[in-house]
């Protein structure tokens, strides 16, 4: 069976070019970069050509601003404990409901430390208000963290506004971004747009170099303490024998990435809102997440009401395609998404988000095949549903009453 892979937000394949460039470091390069003698010296300067390659995809920044971690999750970390260490006078942090758990956990974590965290809310396409983020500004603010885009949904975040929104209120509060889904997917200029950024975390195994490779930048001059803690490797800044091949992988993959980022992107999203429209013309009762918000262009989240997501993952999966459910079986109770809590999402629709994420390897034909196997799950699911009338194909009269007291208005009308 033919394997339609429509999951990149949760990894990405690893691409050819990427794999060719890691080799010679998996095999006769393996030397220690730290060593003194001449072969590892060959070691680190493919360190150095890597962190300065790195380096230009961001603009007009020093190699030394790049600082190589094992995953975004560490460079999360890093970004936020590091930043309270270096400036324990200040108790309050700044963040969002929507954060991926590598960002809310951690400020949770931070809270029973006795920080003061403010999550600010979405609105129901998942967008920010501008005037609460600068109300919750504080004198006592030490860091904003604040994604790029959404992984769940893919919506993007206004961050060199909010950045610099921040920065003209009070210059001493870090900014930080978890920019794990925009980069490789948005231009990121931090010398230019994005210069209030202090702080920026991203992943290799979003844009097709392997998994164990992060990034964190950190803006010359950021008060930042280490958080792993050891040798003297990334000048002191992240201790640990550096990951030679991953890191060489990972700047093979900016390169590619970047080199025909718009061409690509639009190519993407052509398939993204194709995908969008038919599913939209074939399915009766879907709403498009984020629809209202900017998106990146490589996302679909819908939510498939009256049905549950992990029973359409497993019919899908079947047939050999791969998407993901917004929700996550924890300790044997399925909880709905918090992105989609935070946005509203009514709960006839909450339970059965679904999520298509495509990359530069996916082709109309993975489209064609999505467009003709997801809406016979759907119907084939909400047969089996007590909320659903399959004589007349839509809601029966007590789940229409709930849709239209939580308000859905996009969901189209039983015929
Ligand atoms: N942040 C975002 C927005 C993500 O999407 C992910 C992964 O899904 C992470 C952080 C964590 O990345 P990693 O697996 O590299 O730790």
């Amino acid at each position: 069976m033919r394997i339609v892979y429509a999951d990149n937000n949760a990894t990405t394949p690893i691409a050819p070019e990427v794999f060719e460039a890691m080799i010679p470091y998996l095999t006769r390069e393996y030397f220690n970069p730290s060593s003194m003698y001449e072969p590892a010296r060959r070691v680190a300067q493919a360190i150095r050509q890597a962190r300065q390659k790195i380096a230009r995809y961001f603009g007009a920044i020093s190699e030394n601003e790049i600082l190589f971690t094992s995953c975004a999750t560490e460079s999360n970390n890093t970004a936020i404990v590091g930043a309270a260490k270096a400036n324990p006078q200040r108790r309050h942090i700044i963040t969002t409901a929507v954060e991926h758990p590598a960002v809310l956990e951690v400020c949770k974590e931070m809270q029973r430390n006795g920080y003061d965290v403010t999550f600010l809310p979405v609105d129901r396409n998942g967008n920010l208000n501008l005037s609460e983020f600068i109300k919750s500004i504080r004198p006592d603010t030490l860091l904003v963290t604040i994604m790029h885009a959404n992984n769940e949904t893919g919506v993007i975040f206004p961050v060199a506004e909010l950045a610099r929104i921040t920065k003209e209120t009070d210059p001493s509060i870090l900014f930080h971004t978890d920019a794990t889904q925009s980069v490789g997917k948005v231009r990121i200029d931090l010398s230019r747009e994005y210069r209030h950024v202090d702080l920026l975390s991203f992943s290799g195994h979003k844009l097709h170099a392997p998994k164990g490779i992060g990034v964190l930048f950190v803006r010359k001059g950021t008060p930042l303490r280490p958080f792993m803690i050891g040798g003297h490797q990334e000048s002191g800044r992240r201790a640990g024998t550096e990951n030679v091949p991953y890191i060489v992988g990972l700047a093979r993959a900016m390169e590619l990435a970047y080199e025909n980022l718009e061409e690509e992107d639009r190519r993407i999203k052509k398939m993204r809102d194709r995908l969008e429209t038919e599913l939209l013309a074939r399915i009766p009762y879907l709403e498009v997440n984020g629809r209202g918000a900017p998106r990146l262009p490589n996302t679909l989240n819908l939510s498939v009401h009256f049905i549950e997501g992990e029973a359409m993952l497993f019919e899908l999966s079947d047939q050999g395609i791969c998407a993901s459910s917004g929700s996550a079986c924890t300790s044997g109770s399925l909880e709905p998404s918090h992105v989609l809590l935070a946005m509203k999402v009514p709960f006839t629709a909450v339970h059965g988000s679904i999520r298509f994420s495509f990359s530069r390897y996916n082709t109309e034909e993975d489209v064609d095949r999505i467009i003709e196997v997801f809406p016979q799950v759907v119907e084939r699911l909400r047969r089996a549903s007590p909320y659903w009338d399959s004589r007349r194909n839509g809601p029966r009269d007590e789940a229409y009453t709930l849709l239209q007291e939580a308000g859905v208005t996009e969901a189209r009308l039983p015929s």
